[in-house]
């Protein structure tokens, strides 16, 4: 026999399964959009850097465009000295303090060199002198420097081949071969050939860094005439750096013209920057495992609220399930399945639920020679005749009252009433209605007899037992008195 509204093992496992494989999938929105919303703050981040560093490479070339200063300064306040082949000028004091009295004001340090062939520091020199009028401007070039935090160094390289550069550390590092090689650099040429525009250079390795390097350019000149280029570099490993725990993967910058992006690289956009002259684009590259990781380890706890309602649907739909077939063997049992009427269990536990606040009579039916009508008409015409008992009975009684079929031909009916009188007048019809009616089933009809024990409410309160006994020795009395009768 199947068990109706029961869910079914799929059920049970799968649709919990689609209600936790929503939830997941819209935590992993979250995260993505989070994620997303990160990596654009990081571009964003980058952007408005190099914005910052078009401001400073752009009040540099003002500067060296338009504030020469004639006399020279070099001899009083530098060092001069030569060593391998270079001549390296540095200022004397190397802290310049604010103009201002207000000692709250800091002071500023004074970071740059010069750096040139022997030449530059030959008081007679072409360059000797061009360096003493530029040299005015390398404490901009200094306090300029020190803005950022990424900026690794702000150079002026003279047509001339010196190179004032701030911090000093960059100029002090310069061998002679390097310095030679500056103007054949790639960067050189780039930056020559766009002179309204500052250019973007790199990313490339410097030679004192193990960090790449992005360089903004601009080439300078004075009174129409070319002076050499000014470049600020910016450390692109430390601008990139990615802060943010939530990012697996790293931005990155690349030239679109040497390099082509991986094909883990998402998000590729070019950076345009106004009046800069740049091939690049920024990306992320994406690490799909460390990225899945980060997933499980930032979005833990909705994963585990996800794993939660799924195994507690599992175990609601388990319960309900249980309950369902609990109820299912509960009603087997209780019931008699030939006609579905209650058996003597049920009724037991019927009469032990209701309340008996009322006048009640428990009858008993029993067919009259219901051997001879299996004997006559045979078995299943018998079972028939059962049925049809159990149809009549039903259809007689109130949705309070009750019919049990006890085995065999016999009936038990439990019927709340308010007086005696219609509670005997209703037995006697639903007797009569039976009888005249049996003539349906079998040819012959037949006839019942029954007993019963009426029970006044507020009386003394008798157990199921002793009113079963007296409606059965009643209906001992019927069935001895001739049959086809009711006694009371
Ligand atoms: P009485 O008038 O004294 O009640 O006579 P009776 O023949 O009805 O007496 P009894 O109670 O001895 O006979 C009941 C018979 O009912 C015995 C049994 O073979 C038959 N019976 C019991 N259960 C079923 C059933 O489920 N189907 C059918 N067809 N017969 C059944
Ligand atoms: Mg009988
Ligand atoms: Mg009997």
């Amino acid at each position: 026999m199947k068990v109706n509204r029961h869910f079914s093992l799929t059920f049970v496992f799968g649709f919990p399964a689609v209600i936790g494989v929503i939830l997941i999938g819209l935590i992993a929105k979250n995260h993505l959009d989070a994620v997303k919303k990160d990596i654009e703050t990081e571009f964003h981040r980058v952007e408005e850097a190099f914005n910052r560093t078009t401001k400073v490479v752009t009040a540099l070339d003002y500067s060296f465009t338009n504030y020469y200063r004639s006399g020279s300064t070099l001899t009083l306040d530098h060092n001069k000295q030569v060593i391998n082949g270079l001549c390296r000028i540095w200022p004397i004091e190397a802290k310049l303090l604010a103009d201002s009295k207000i000692a709250d004001i800091p002071s500023v340090d004074i970071d740059y060199m010069l750096v040139g062939e022997e030449s530059l520091c030959s008081e007679t020199s072409d360059e000797y002198k061009g360096a003493s009028e530029k040299i005015s401007l390398a404490p901009i070039l200094s306090f300029l420097s020190q803005l950022d935090e990424f900026h690794n160094g702000v150079h002026f390289i003279d047509r001339h081949g010196y190179v004032i550069s701030s911090p000093e550390s960059f100029a002090k590092g310069l061998s002679k071969e390097q310095l030679s090689t500056i103007k054949s650099r790639p960067y050189w040429q780039a930056t020559a050939n766009s002179p309204e525009q500052l250019t973007l250079n790199g990313p490339m390795h410097r030679f004192d860094s193990l960090d790449r390097i992005i360089s903004m350019t601009s080439p300078v000149f004075h009174q129409g005439v070319y002076q050499g280029i000014l470049s600020v570099d910016i450390n692109v490993d430390k601008l990139l750096e990615v802060s943010n725990p939530l990012l697996a993967g790293k931005v990155d910058i690349i030239d679109t013209t040497l390099v082509t992006p991986s094909d883990t690289s998402i998000f590729y956009e070019e950076i345009h920057l106004e009046g800069v002259t740049s091939h690049h684009a920024i990306y992320y590259e994406l690490d799909l495992t460390k990225e899945i990781e980060n997933f499980f380890i930032y979005e833990k706890d909705g994963l585990i609220v996800a794993i939660i309602v799924y195994l507690f649907s599992v175990t609601i739909f388990f319960y309900v399930n249980s309950n369902i077939e609990r109820g299912y063997f509960k009603d087997l049992a209780a019931k008699d399945p030939m006609t579905n009427l209650l058996n003597r269990r049920g009724l037991e536990a019927f009469w032990r639920r209701v309340e008996h606040d009322k006048l009640f009579a428990l009858t008993i039916f029993d067919i009259d020679n219901f051997k001879l009508i299996n004997d006559t008409y045979g078995h299943d015409i018998g079972d028939d005749v059962i049925r049809y008992m159990a149809q009549q009975l039903n259809s007689s009684i109130r949705s309070s009252d009750v019919v049990a079929r006890f085995g065999g031909e016999e009936f038990v009916v439990y019927i709340k009433g308010d007086d005696r009188t219609s509670l005997v007048e209703t037995l006697h019809r639903v007797k009569e209605t039976i009888c005249t009616r049996s003539v349906d089933i079998i040819p012959t009809g037949f006839t019942v007899s029954g007993g019963v024990c009426i029970v006044e409410a507020g009386g003394r309160k008798l157990s199921f037992t002793e009113i079963f006994k007296y409606a059965d020795e009643k209906l001992y009395v019927a069935k001895s008195m001739g049959k086809d009768r009711i006694e009371f």
